[in-house]
């Protein structure tokens, strides 16, 4: 029988605290109902609820963790198809593919390599695959040995047989690998699994999962990753998004797992495209045959964006930057402290090396022309940041000069009438800073 909202909620702890980030007590329960919310999402539950409401209160799809300690990846728990209903919880792995047979040290450093600082946040790969491609068990287990020392990262293990999986599960237990075998599970995986408490992975189309899933679970494995296998883009696309409405909207527990991507085209930037559509069309895991940064740097991007909560403007401290060690007579940019726009403004002003401070105002995350269309980033606002920020002591006589967005010039006169100086109209995007610069500044330009 299907539980209620109210059934939920007379078994939570009814202090709206709003630790679950949902006001109530009741909204949550509510959500929870609907799928759109996990009851563990509570940190209050109590283990007496969790049982009383048994399966019925399970998110539709299972957390499975792959890797252990502080690098962990858990996988799955996603609770809507789509990303305005409310956000996806966790991020996908993307896990780049180290052949046996590859030089490891040279590998290792590659994927060292691919990790990038965007809007305040460092991204990277998060997961190795390690593929027995000598055919040798014994070779795997080094060679996953050696990554795992010199990456620290949750491992994908791929072998083409059990066996040969068998000495690097055991071998690495404790770092609770994923154990794929192509076109698995056979019956040896499945006694793998159990007996090691590892992550399996199931591949083959929908039926093949759905039977393979409910062989795995009467043996006693309770974390499993789906895998369309080798298809085509389209079909693994299909297999996402039809898995994804299985678990979701009709609850069908069997397909309730997260799934495996791998990209398998041979042209790179095809690969990198297919890698991104995996990333924003459900896949938990992505798998890639590349470490060039120009092809796997845009799937990071891609999953940074996606897993973005879009109730939450991403927003930076609002305070005084201080780019390219700027002086008293450096020119002082104010904009919002939506992270978009400051991120933008920031690359152009590193790239012009003009010594610059940067004037992030509170506008709660919003941007210029939505944050002065709602009363945030008007003369009051923008005077009240700069004297509390002090930044005009940092500034000589007559180079007390704010520069704003050309966007809002409409509010210069009164913006200089309000703080007694002049006013300056900056490019309406971050893409005219430098030409900008070169017009107002041209003695600092390259300084
Ligand atoms: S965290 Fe738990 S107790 Fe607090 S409001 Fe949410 S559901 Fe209620």
């Amino acid at each position: 029988m299907a539980v209620t909202g109210l059934d939920i909620y007379k078994l939570l702890p009814q202090t709206n605290c709003a630790d679950c980030g949902v006001p109530t007590c009741l909204a949550f329960a509510m959500k929870v109902a609907a799928k759109q919310a996990a009851l563990d999402d509570c940190p209050h539950v109590s283990e007496e609820s969790k049982e009383a409401l048994g399966t019925a209160s399970q998110p539709p799809q299972k957390l499975v963790t792959i890797g252990s300690g502080d690098s962990a990846l858990k996988i799955g728990n996603e609770t809507v198809m789509f990303r305005h209903e409310e956000k996806f919880h966790h991020p996908c792995g993307i896990a780049v593919l180290v052949n046996d047979t590859d030089d490891l040290d040279a590998k290792a450093a590659a994927i060292k390599n691919l990790f990038l600082e965007r809007m305040g946040q460092n991204i990277g790969v998060d997961v190795v695959a390690v593929r027995c491609g000598s055919g040798d068990g014994q070779k795997l287990k080094d060679a996953a040995m050696k990554m795992q020392a010199a990456l620290n990262l949750p491992m994908v293990l791929i072998a083409e047989s059990a066996d040969k999986l068998q000495a690097a599960a055991e071998g690495l237990a404790e770092a609770r690998p994923l154990l794929w075998e192509r076109n698995g599970p056979s019956d040896a995986l499945v006694e793998l699994g159990a007996r090691t408490g590892l992550p399996i992975v199931v591949e083959g189309d929908l039926d093949k999962c759905d039977g393979d899933v409910q062989k795995a679970r009467q043996a006693g494995i309770e974390e499993m990753v789906l895998c369309p296998g080798e298809v085509t883009p389209r079909g693994a696309l299909q297999f996402l998004t039809m898995s994804r409405r299985a678990a979701l909207k009709r609850t069908y527990r069997p397909l309730g797992y997260p799934v495996l991507a791998y990209a398998w085209s041979q042209d790179p930037v095809q690969l990198s495209l297919e890698a991104c559509h995996y990333v924003l069309k459900y896949g938990s895991i992505v798998v890639l045959d590349e470490d060039r940064p120009e092809y796997v740097l845009p799937v990071l991007v891609a999953r940074q964006s996606v897993y973005v909560d879009p109730q939450v403007p991403v927003q930076v401290e609002a305070k005084v930057h201080e780019i390219n060690e700027p002086h008293d007579k450096s020119p002082l940019l104010v904009t919002t402290n939506f992270s978009l726009t400051y991120y933008c403004v920031l690359g152009e002003v590193e790239a012009s090396r003009v010594p610059t401070r940067i004037l992030t105002v509170d506008t709660e995350g919003t941007s210029v022309l939505t944050a002065w269309a709602a009363d945030k980033f008007g003369p009051e606002q923008i005077k009240e940041a700069i004297e509390k920020s002090g930044v005009f002591d940092q500034l000589a006589e007559g180079y007390q000069k704010p520069v704003i967005p050309g966007l809002v010039a409409v509010i210069s006169g009164e913006l200089s009438e309000e703080l007694g100086r002049k006013v300056i109209v900056g490019p309406r995007e971050a893409g005219g800073i430098r030409r900008f610069f070169n017009s107002e500044w041209p003695t600092l330009v390259g300084s």
